[in-house]
């Protein structure tokens, strides 16, 4: 799905309307908590006081907006302190290059999308004729000494009461991000908001037993805030569409 979102964008220069649906935005979900609409997948910051933290950065071609979103909004993009990343696929990691070096943040990664930021590349798990397209595009490498590794279950080190879960499934390095103080939950591709709340069953899903295990995983934590990387955030109704899921899923 993000692939076709690539292509079907207009070249780097060209000017967006502002009508334009992508434009549409964001929300604040919760104090400090902007949800901005990436051209492909969804980008939010935690706007706090001490330093702002981003979960994914959204393609290549989405720098110069949330530069523009920070400007609008009265935010400093040297503020962000941390960028979290769900995994490398382009449309997550596109702009994290961008980002790091207009900020110095830190960028927490798991170990092998680590090694696939430094290139500029994202991971190997769609099918043949489509990776190799994807293959082709890179997008800007993150330099070592930014990148801080994290492993599963761990507490991040540099983020008070922020853990990282291994959400393998839609690609084998995937890692979700739960903050316990506020119940909110940041899936990644662990877990889609497409009309309701749901693990990717597409082909573009490299380990559908994987997918499921991991988002059984996350359901567990009785999450009040879902935020996906692709579809709006899920905060209503909670109890019965993760109740609902988590039967499927374990049926
Ligand atoms: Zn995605």
């Amino acid at each position: 799905m993000w692939l076709l979102e690539q292509l079907s964008i207009r070249p780097l220069g060209t000017s967006w309307k502002s009508n334009s649906t992508h434009f549409r935005r964001i929300m604040e979900l919760i104090p400090n908590l902007h949800w901005f609409k990436g051209l492909g997948s969804n980008i939010y910051l935690m706007a706090n006081d001490d330093g702002h933290i981003l979960v994914d950065t959204g393609s290549p071609w989405d720098t110069n907006r949330i530069y523009k979103y920070f400007d609008d909004h009265g935010l400093d993009v040297k503020a962000i302190s941390v960028i979290l990343i769900t995994h490398a696929d382009i449309d997550h990691s596109g702009s994290a290059a961008a980002l790091q070096a207009a900020s110095d943040a830190k960028v927490v990664a798991g170990e092998k999308t680590a090694e696939l930021i430094k290139l500029g590349k994202s991971p190997n798990h769609l099918p043949r004729f489509v990776q190799r397209l994807a293959d082709l595009i890179h997008y800007a490498a993150v330099p070592e000494e930014a990148i801080e590794v994290v492993d599963n279950q761990e507490f991040i080190g540099s983020l008070d009461g922020w853990q990282a879960v291994a959400t393998p499934g839609h690609c084998i390095d995937h890692f979700s991000y739960f903050l316990h103080s506020e119940g909110l939950l940041f899936a990644g591709d662990a877990l889609y908001a497409w009309g309701q709340l749901d693990i990717g069953r597409s082909f573009f899903t490299g380990d559908q037993d994987e997918a499921r295990r991991s988002a059984v995983a996350l359901l567990k934590l009785a999450p009040a805030v879902i935020a996906c990387g692709h579809g709006p955030p899920v905060m209503d109704h909670m109890a019965d569409e993760t109740m609902l899921l988590s039967r499927r899923l374990q049926s």
